[in-house]
């Protein structure tokens, strides 16, 4: 049994999170950066929704980059 999968709420919402992206927080300066290098690592755009609509994130709420405060989660969630 695959017990990997790792699950976030959006806006109420659980969803799973597609394997093997990666889920990032910036804050609103770097958003534009990290939208890129997700791209460029990955070649798929991720979906980005404001902090504040994301739940039980398994992770810090500071920008990846300058850690200050963050605005914006980046990932992908599978598509049901
Ligand atoms: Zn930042």
């Amino acid at each position: 049994m695959e017990t990997t999968e790792k699950t976030v709420v959006i806006q109420g919402k659980e969803m799973t999170i597609e394997d093997g992206y990666p889920v990032r927080v910036s804050c609103a300066e770097h958003v534009e950066r990290e939208l890129d290098d997700y791209v460029d690592q990955y070649e798929v755009a991720p979906d980005t929704y404001p902090i504040e609509q994301v739940e039980n994130l398994d992770l810090e709420k500071t920008c990846m980059v300058c850690g200050a405060e963050g605005r914006v989660v980046l990932l992908r969630v599978k598509e049901m």
